[in-house]
């Protein structure tokens, strides 16, 4: 089966709001799920994925810290969040995002460092986390895209925190 199709800026979907889950019991939700995890893997460093970006315009999202190069010493691996939402924000930190939907450039984005959220998971079941560091940071990148919103749109100053991608050229023959 082909893989979803990611949309990339300036693709007006990605402005889109997205409408909460409401039906658990529908197996196309499921099945919709396993696509995105599979978008999610298939993507070179990615370690999260929001519904919004392969044209879904439901609020779901995925992450899994452990698909990183370097995971950080603190996460809870692969999480599924249907109508996920933040509770409490505390701590800052500036650090290097990207996005799959912004595959040239990476920017420096300001987010909080420790967060609770609020869930459920893709049975339908609530569910509480507290996150810290960079899954923190993955996890407001992904509800940012719930709500229309991109990293570039986070960034100071296009001109000092925005960078181009090093991208491979293969070479000409
Ligand atoms: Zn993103």
């Amino acid at each position: 089966m082909p893989s979803l199709e990611i949309l990339t800026y300036p693709d007006a979907r990605l402005r889109d709001l997205a409408d909460p889950v409401t039906d658990f019991s529908d197996p196309s939700l499921q099945t919709f799920i396993d696509d995105l995890l599979e978008g999610m893997r298939s993507g070179p460093g990615s370690m999260g994925l929001a519904a919004p970006q392969v044209g879904r315009s439901i609020q779901i999202i995925a992450i899994d810290c452990g698909l990183m190069k370097k995971p950080p010493p603190e996460h809870h691996g692969l999480i599924v969040a249907c109508n996920p939402e933040i509770l409490t924000w505390s701590g800052m930190e500036i650090a290097r995002e990207g996005c799959l939907s912004i595959p040239d450039y990476t920017g420096n984005v300001v987010r909080a460092t420790e967060i609770s959220v609020q869930y459920q998971d893709r049975h339908g079941e609530e569910q509480t986390l507290i996150l810290h560091g960079f899954e923190a940071r993955v996890w407001q990148h992904e509800v940012d895209h719930l709500e229309g919103r991109l990293f570039i749109d986070r960034i100071v100053s296009r001109r000092s925190d925005l960078f181009k991608r090093k991208v491979y050229q293969p070479r000409q023959r």
